[in-house]
């Protein structure tokens, strides 16, 4: 099993943050203390939602300090905006060996937009992250970790190869739809470690794969 570590925002935000936003924004020290202890594990895979300018600033550096690569999620509709990456950065992101996936535009949840609005997101961002790094982009992370039946239908008819949720669970390592852990601000090593590597129980694992199944095959809400 694989355990995919997802950061958002890391140090003080420089733009207004979105309702909810601040629980994922973390300190500096916590984002080296999870790549030091968890970041060079064979099963762990890293990465970054949102495209915030820390991205490049903090995360980026971190990495490369300890050789280790992750994948980058941008929202596309907010390249070059104050405290967010450009598409420079998302290029300098690439050409540091860093995967980037698309987290759509606009960060509105797929789930509840018509199939007009669903394509621009994922047809129209991942064409503008493209041609910023300047390579195909075929992963996505979903916003705010919200999926039915028809996202993931269109997201396969699109192409994409991998498709990031927020469900807090161990992923399979060839599966299409992986599961994430968000690093929060109350988080510390410790509570990482004993959500992340501790023991799991039956049950617990039979209700993360139960919650990850229903999402997967509920129809759209209207
Ligand atoms: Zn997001």
């Amino acid at each position: 099993m694989i355990i995919n570590v997802c950061f958002h925002g890391i140090g003080n935000p420089q733009r207004e943050l979105e309702p909810d936003e601040a629980g994922y924004w973390i300190e500096p020290e916590l984002y080296e203390d999870v790549l030091d202890r968890f970041g060079s594990r064979p099963d762990v895979r890293l990465s970054f939602d949102d495209g915030n300018a820390s991205d490049l600033e903090l995360g980026l550096p971190g990495l490369l300090r300890r050789g280790l690569t992750a994948a980058f999620f941008p929202l596309a509709g907010r390249l070059g905006r104050p405290g967010s990456l450009s598409a420079a950065d998302v290029d300098a992101l690439g050409r540091a060996g860093m995967i980037i996936g698309s987290h759509g535009l606009t960060h509105r949840p797929w789930r509840d937009l018509d199939d007009h609005d669903l394509d621009r997101e994922l047809i129209d961002a991942r064409e503008l992250l493209s041609d910023a790094c300047g390579r195909p982009v075929n992963e996505a992370a979903l916003p705010l970790g919200r999926y039915d039946r028809r996202v993931l239908g269109r997201l396969r008819t699109l192409g994409y190869r991998r498709v990031f949720t927020s469900d807090r669970a161990p992923a399979s390592a060839g599966s299409w739809l992986q599961p994430r852990y968000s690093v929060r601000s109350d988080d510390t090593v410790a509570s990482l470690n004993r959500e992340l590597l501790g023991p799991r129980s039956l049950t617990r694992r039979a209700r993360s794969r139960a919650v990850t199944f229903y999402k997967s095959i509920r129809p759209a809400p209207r």
